[in-house]
């Protein structure tokens, strides 16, 4: 069994199919990870790397979901939160390295192996948890409908993320995850013809994201997207160039120095596990002094995930991450704290980055589970 709970798949395609069969007055929504949107083409014989955004949210409507929104959306969302922590660290100094927290494989291996470290991790819940928090507060109430008659499904690359939604800390706000490959089938069971469908769009208020969001699928993504939205929270200046070329790429373990208006912001990020574990020892070591860290247990990060297509091409990380990429480069907003539908639930709901109400519904707390 897989320690982290980044290879165990527990199947939900039947409770999914049996929710759309029987909504009586329940509403069904999907929300789609950034992962997903590349690697579902390959299930229906595009080119690996081709963007298939418009296609599958067509098919999830035709499989009878009332909504579809974006886990891209709360991707931006965790950007701006984890950002603000990362810049009160700065200010109170530390503890440091701050690692982020969206990967729960990482989170279940720091609670079995590494728990000195979780007062290192930031506090933000995943995109994912982030949704099923919102949608069960914020849009429930939106919409006057109580949460018991809301069916979340998430869909995700990851099979460590059907483990995640059962935390204690988490239980109830998303009811299932399907993964890319459960998707598939669900497709299939539905006879959708998949490329010939029309086109949709996401869903609002929970579906509007940019470019930083897109790239939350691939190692390196999320400390990008982070330094992005702090670098300019802290200067109050237009980033020099939006793309961070530095955090980019496909070793096990990278590192880079960004400048941030003369602070050196030292950051560093590890994809798979044996990377994951060599970094670590070396910050436990303190053969280290990173103030940033990105972790993602899968190789290439979610685009490599466990649920994703199983694939022969010994260039599909590459491929996937292309995809990735062509996604935010293609995209008008491409900083997660200029997604004006972020401004608007802060000013509805939110009130401001790490808020009282904020920490409650978009934060989280992680405890001990060593393993001797
Ligand atoms: Fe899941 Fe992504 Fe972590 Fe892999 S890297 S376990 S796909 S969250």
């Amino acid at each position: 069994v897989c320690p982290v709970g980044a290879i165990i798949e527990k199947p939900h395609i039947h409770d999914v199919v049996d929710a759309l069969k029987h909504k009586d007055d329940r509403i069904i929504i999907a929300s789609t990870a950034p992962a997903v949107r590349v690697a579902i083409s390959e299930e229906f014989g595009l080119a690996p790397g081709s963007i298939s955004t418009g296609h599958m949210v067509a098919a999830l409507r035709k499989c009878g979901f009332d909504k579809v929104f974006d886990t891209n959306f709360t991707a931006d969302l965790t950007t701006v939160e984890e950002a603000n922590e990362f810049i009160a660290r700065v200010k109170t100094g530390g503890p440091f390295p701050m690692f982020t927290s969206c990967c729960p494989a990482w989170i279940n291996m720091v609670e079995k192996l590494y728990p000195e470290l979780i007062p290192n991790i930031s506090s933000c819940r995943s995109p994912q948890a982030m949704m099923g928090s919102l949608v069960k507060t914020f849009y429930a109430k939106k919409i006057g409908v109580a949460p018991e008659k809301i069916v979340l499904t998430s869909i995700m690359p990851c099979t460590a993320k059907k483990d995640e939604i059962q935390r204690e800390q988490l239980a109830g706000d998303t009811d299932y995850v399907l993964t890319t490959r459960e998707l598939a089938k669900l497709f299939r069971l539905n006879d959708v013809n998949f490329s010939s469908l029309e086109e949709s769009d996401f869903d609002s208020p929970l579906g509007l994201s940019t470019g930083a969001a897109a790239i939350f699928g691939a190692t390196g993504g999320v400390m990008e997207s982070a330094l992005r939205t702090a670098y300019e929270t802290i200067t109050g200046k237009d980033l020099p160039s939006v793309d961070l070329n530095a955090v980019r790429g496909l070793e096990g373990i990278r590192d880079a120095v960004v400048d941030v208006d003369g602070l050196k912001v030292k950051v560093a990020i590890a994809n798979g596990g044996a990377n994951v574990r060599k970094l670590i020892e070396k910050v436990l070591a303190k053969e280290a002094d990173y103030h940033f860290i990105e972790i993602m247990e899968c190789r290439g990060g979610c685009v490599g995930g466990g649920g994703e297509p199983k694939s022969m091409d010994k260039d599909i990380l590459p491929k996937r991450i292309g995809g990735i990429y062509k996604i935010d480069h293609d995209m008008k907003m491409r900083k997660a704290h200029q997604n004006p539908a972020i401004k608007e639930i802060y000013e509805e709901f939110l009130e401001k980055p790490n808020s009282h109400i904020a920490h409650d519904l978009l934060h989280t707390h992680y405890h001990s589970r060593k393993i001797e």
